[in-house]
């Protein structure tokens, strides 16, 4: 590998393929390095899947109202302006060098408004009176039957250019639903454009080595799940979706953010020995972990796992964690596709809870909308920014009889062992007087029913949003716990979706505005005398350890598979000495200056 990237990049090679799927064809594939952003650690070879989303050719067709037609036409241009805006994106991102995708790409990108489909549709759905995605596929069909009997080679390409487009569009209308993750039945790669939580939640991790997307930025939530699963993944890699082919050989390298297609043998060869590397690190670690996480001082800290699905509880034993910090509910909703009864929650949670007893366990109630849409949801949910819409707490308080169906539930596990209750996304007082008002009408339903539960466990608040911070010693006289929720936390301070890879570069948990946001909160915890954890990513990364101990916390909770390493390195450091370095850190106002200052102080602790 003594090339530049660069150079690889733009050179073809030879790769004997018979290294790594067993023929002994010599196939001329160059070897291409594509950047994203690593969003799970981990080295993982195998073939490419290219995630197909097959359901666009099964959707269904229903009659609307004449009163539902604004409605309908308004989905379809959000479909499309989504598609162009990714489409945009793609183009954005490609290469110079590529200039005939390009010229492709741009055709497209005029055909999403062209008239013969956008248009056309529009007056579909308001003469035929039906819905978005059959209006667009009756559309697609007269497009194809009228160019049929035309032999022009040029307008027979339109009619497949038109045919991608509307693909597109059908893909943003339908949601990402109908992708069939959980049918593939072989030992793949993922190569998607995007892929949701929900999506991710279905990868089979006896079948999906790793994953990597074309979009996606730091912390998003399906990064989240593939650290969670413990499969490498790399994001925001711009139009890896371009350059990949079904079973091409491809090495996805978490670590560095890097997908390689068609290595070379050399290659190959040094990543099968770096991959082998990192899982003899790991092992030894893991095994260590249960060990207590104490500072040279003698301050013992808890390292809780954050969860998102019963099944992972394995990998938090494995992995010593004190109990879960944070076990993001909404999964179990996603996973079921309806919204789940107060019954099957309640097993469940009875079932997680006596797995981990005498642990606790913290249960953050649903957290849905966002970037979690639940499929039977997208319908009703049409927000311009769903980031600041009707996400988590603000759900729940619109929709009672769902939030109180999962307080129930939460309260009968309780009886079973150590539950706290976390609430998402609080961004005032008055949200937790309505919480508690909720919680009430929950324990006298509860009673009412004569079912067995407990009602007095810690009520906590994630504290993700801005004015939360801001308020938090007001906040305080009203809850048992604060949790920092980084990942929106930077998000929302910072104006950064966590899902855009062209702002991920300003993503970064040492920038002083999010240290001192941090400082604030855990110094209100403390002053009023309540707990105070973080469960943030940022919590799981080792870089930003020295300063969140210095910051005073004590309480950290991250996926599971971060624990070991974090533990090591907390038995490294010493909180007074932790403490006087975030003296000087809290002085300084760019990132880059904290940065080298961690490096300087903590290099070492860290490289080893
Ligand atoms: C957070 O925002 O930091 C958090 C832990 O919640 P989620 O990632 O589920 O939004
Ligand atoms: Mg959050």
């Amino acid at each position: 590998m003594g090339k530049s990237r660069k150079e690889q990049i733009q050179k073809g090679h030879t790769v004997i393929k018979s290294n790594c799927n067993g023929s002994s064809d010599i196939l001329n594939k160059k070897e291409i390095i594509i950047k994203g952003i690593g969003a799970s650690p981990g080295i993982c070879i195998g073939k490419a899947y290219i995630v197909d989303r097959e359901g666009v050719n099964l959707i269904k067709r229903y009659p609307i109202l004449e009163a539902e037609i604004p409605f309908e036409i308004n989905r379809f241009k959000n479909a499309v302006k989504r598609a162009s805006d990714e489409h945009a994106y793609i183009i954005d991102s490609l290469n110079s060098y590529l200039s005939d995708q390009l010229d492709i790409l741009e055709a497209h990108l005029a055909l999403f408004k062209d008239k013969m489909l956008y248009q056309k549709t529009i007056d579909t759905i308001k003469t035929d009176k039906i819905n978005a995605e059959w209006a667009l596929k009756k559309v697609v069909r007269q497009v194809k039957l009228m160019f049929m009997k035309v032999s022009d080679p040029y307008l027979k390409s339109r009619v497949t250019d038109i045919v991608q487009v509307s693909e597109q569009v059908m893909r943003n209308l339908i949601g990402a639903q109908d992708i069939k993750i959980s049918d593939i039945n072989k030992r793949v790669i993922l190569v998607a454009h995007d892929l949701s939580p929900a999506d991710t939640s279905q990868i089979q991790l006896e079948l999906i080595k790793g994953f990597v997307t074309d979009l996606g930025g730091r912390d998003s939530h399906t990064g989240i799940i593939a650290k969670a699963l413990g499969i490498p993944a790399v994001m925001g890699l711009g139009n890896a979706t371009h350059k990949v082919e079904n079973d091409d050989i491809v090495i996805v390298d978490g670590l560095s953010g890097l997908l390689i297609v068609n290595p070379e043998e050399d290659t190959l060869f040094a990543y099968e020995e770096r991959g082998s590397l990192y899982e003899i690190q790991r092992a030894i670690r893991a095994r260590e972990s249960h060990l207590p996480a104490t500072t040279l001082d003698g301050t013992t800290f808890e390292l809780m796992a954050n969860i998102e699905l019963v099944e992972e509880v394995v990998s938090v034993r494995d992995n010593g964690a004190k109990g879960i910090g944070l076990f993001r509910t909404e999964f179990l909703y996603i996973d079921l596709k309806r919204f789940p009864s107060e019954e099957e929650l309640f097993e469940k949670y009875k079932e997680v809870v006596e797995l981990l007893a005498p642990m606790s366990v913290t249960f953050r109630t649903l957290d849905i909308h966002g970037d979690k849409v639940l499929p039977y949801m997208a319908a009703n949910i049409d927000e311009e920014n769903p980031a600041l819409g009707l996400r988590a707490i603000r759900f729940c308080l619109k929709r009672p009889e769902i939030f109180i169906t999962q307080i129930k539930a939460i309260f009968r596990a309780a009886a079973f062992g150590n539950i706290k209750l976390l609430i998402p996304m609080i961004s005032c007082v008055e949200e937790i007087i309505s919480v508690k008002q909720i919680i009430k009408l929950a324990i006298d339903e509860l009673k009412e029913e004569q079912k067995l539960f407990n009602g007095d466990i810690p009520l906590g608040i994630m504290i993700e949003v801005p004015s939360a911070v801001i308020i938090a010693e007001e906040l305080a006289n009203h809850v048992d716990f604060f949790s920092i929720g980084t990942n929106d936390l930077i998000q929302y301070s910072m104006a950064i979706d966590r899902r855009n890879r062209q702002v991920a570069h300003l993503y970064n948990p040492m920038n002083p505005a999010v240290i001192r946001m941090i400082k604030m909160v855990v110094d209100a915890a403390h002053s009023k005398n309540i707990g105070v954890a973080m469960c943030g990513e940022m919590a799981g990364e080792p870089f930003n350890l020295p300063v969140l101990m210095g910051l005073g916390l004590t309480e950290l909770s991250m996926n599971p598979m971060a624990i070991p390493v974090i533990r090591e390195m907390v038995t490294r450091l010493d909180t007074n000495e932790t403490k006087e370095f975030v003296n000087r850190v809290i002085q300084m106002g760019q990132v880059s200056e904290i940065v080298t200052l961690v490096n300087e102080q903590y290099g070492k602790v860290l490289s080893d």
